[in-house]
């Protein structure tokens, strides 16, 4: 089974099992970053068709096809998306990386890895239910597990279709129904994904998609009244705006923002696997990653040698088409963000900031049209400057030493971002001490970006909050009902004594 996409491809809003005609002439165009030519279209969804997608969520989610389904047939449904997955064998992946530009190979092992997303929440489905207080005999108070409704999921470029999954699996193995708002430079997979499950047997209206510019679909969605829970993933000032919207309506929320993430090298470590941690954390997907380890602090015994080894191999990186498997790095996602980082670049220079790799476009045989930054590392940076302080979601690193244990945890903890850090050493208690004190929802220890469905994620501080992954993201999609039964007989008690 393959997907295919063209220019001439114009995608609808996916509502109540299918495509349906848009209630909208307006036009959005994505664009292929390794080139710059148009992909496709699709349609710029505004209130009445989120309006039409939301209320066939709400049918669905009421409707006894769904709302009664035992929660083992839920599991089964889920294990035949994982199927389906796997047998769209990767075109997929081939998809998402001419849409964001990021390697074929990288993307090949992360659709490889869905299947198991799944799979892992397919599990849950009959098994996450609830508790029972302990009391005393003659009453029970029952604490029962109910899906949160209508879930809105607004993902971002970078990882489509993985970010939806991540919100997709959990929020439907747990009953509730979803609407998809992707992000309108990387559409496709997501469009193709849905269509693609037309007969796996989820009930019309169950999963919807709305695609269209942030502020005209994700605006209507974020504020439609019939909207239980907004699951977001994305930068974190559309997260803040989100927030506020859900807080006007008592809503729930969860958020998956951005990240300014430090990567520590004590002089301890490996070195050479620490200077591949640096390397990964900051250059894989052209360091559009929510988790980049974008600070690298390098204690001052080992800063020379560390930052040697970082230079040479961010100098060597192969630059290129993602398509191609030699291909290391490839463009940034759409121009308004390459020139977003280029005047990151431009301010840091003008701030003073030494560069020691890269530090403009790249412009070589191939890459002419394409949205290519060079990977580039800056040194001589202050902790105040914008490119310190600031997310770039690019391939930018910067480099600056530090002394001591102290020393470094203040420096690593004065950002108001708190998503991810990585420490390097080889000293156990040393390990220990700084995953207690660095303020950051995953701290990696000698190794960087590792992650699993089985494992909880999410930031702290600037970064968001609520968790994706593990037992943790069921909370996010449930809630709790407290439910009290007095079993008690014989004559009725005073009325106006409570308990
Ligand atoms: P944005 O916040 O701009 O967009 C995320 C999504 O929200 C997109 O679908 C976007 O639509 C939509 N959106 C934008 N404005 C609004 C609005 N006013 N109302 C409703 N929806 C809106 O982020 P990016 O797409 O630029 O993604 C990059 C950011 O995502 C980075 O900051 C990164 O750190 C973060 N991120 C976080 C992750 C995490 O797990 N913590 C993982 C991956 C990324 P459109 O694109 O059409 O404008």
């Amino acid at each position: 089974m393959t997907v295919s996409v063209s220019a001439s491809t114009r995608y609808a809003p996916y509502i109540d099992g299918g495509y349906v005609d848009p209630q909208t002439d307006a036009v959005v165009e994505s664009v292929n970053p390794t080139d710059g030519t148009v992909l496709y279209e699709m349609a710029d969804c505004g209130e009445a068709d989120v309006d039409r997608a939301v209320t066939s969520a709400r049918r669905a989610l009421e409707s006894p096809e769904w709302r009664d389904m035992p929660p083992a047939e839920r599991g089964r449904l889920l294990r035949r998306i994982a199927d389906r997955i796997r047998e769209l064998d990767g075109s997929l992946a081939l998809v998402e990386s001419r849409d964001n530009g990021k390697l074929i190979r990288e993307l090949r092992a992360q659709h490889r890895a869905l299947p198991n997303l799944y799979e892992y929440f397919a599990g849950w489905a009959d098994k996450f239910h609830g508790d029972v207080v302990p009391k005393p005999a003659g009453t029970m108070n029952l604490l029962v597990p109910e899906p949160v409704g209508v879930v809105a999921a607004i993902v971002p470029w970078n990882s489509p279709l993985s970010i939806a999954s991540n919100k997709i699996a959990p929020a439907l193995a747990m009953g509730n129904t979803v609407v998809v708002k992707p992000s309108e430079h990387a559409t496709a997979a997501i469009m193709e994904f849905v269509a693609a499950l037309e007969d796996v047997g989820l009930p019309p209206g169950v999963l919807n998609v709305v695609p269209g510019l942030g502020g005209s679909a994700g605006a209507a969605l974020t504020n439609h009244p019939g909207v239980d829970m907004i699951a977001f993933t994305g930068g974190t000032a559309a997260g803040r705006m989100i927030a506020a919207a859900a807080a006007q309506r008592t809503i729930r929320c969860q958020l998956e923002l951005g990240g300014k993430s430090p990567n520590i090298v004590f002089a301890d470590a490996d070195l050479d696997r620490a200077a591949n941690g640096i390397i990964a954390g900051i250059f894989a997907a052209a360091g559009q990653t929510c988790v980049a380890g974008s600070r690298c602090y390098l204690q001052r015994e080992i800063y020379d040698e560390v930052l040697e080894r970082v230079v040479a191999r961010a100098r060597t990186i192969r630059l290129g088409d993602p398509l191609d498997d030699e291909t290391e790095l490839g463009p940034v996602a759409f121009e308004a963000h390459l020139d977003r980082i280029l005047g990151m670049i431009e301010r840091a220079d003008a701030e003073g900031a030494e560069v020691a790799a890269g530090g403009a476009r790249a412009t070589g045989d191939g890459l002419r049209d394409g949205f290519f930054v060079e990977p580039t590392v800056f040194t001589g940076v202050r902790p105040e400057m914008e490119i310190v302080r600031e997310e770039v979601f690019g391939p930018v690193l910067t480099v600056l030493p530090f002394s001591d244990e102290d020393d470094v945890v203040a420096a690593a903890n004065d950002t108001p971002y708190g998503l991810a850090a990585g420490v390097w050493t080889r000293d156990l208690n040393r390990a220990m001490r700084m995953t207690r004190r660095l303020n950051a929802g995953i701290v990696w220890v000698n190794t960087y970006r590792a992650m699993a469905p089985e494992s909880p994620f999410g930031g702290f501080k600037a970064s968001g909050y609520g968790k994706e992954g593990g037992e943790a993201v069921l909370h996010e999609f449930t809630r709790s009902k407290s439910v009290w039964i007095d079993l008690a007989e014989g004559p009725a008690r005073d009325p106006f004594v409570i308990g």
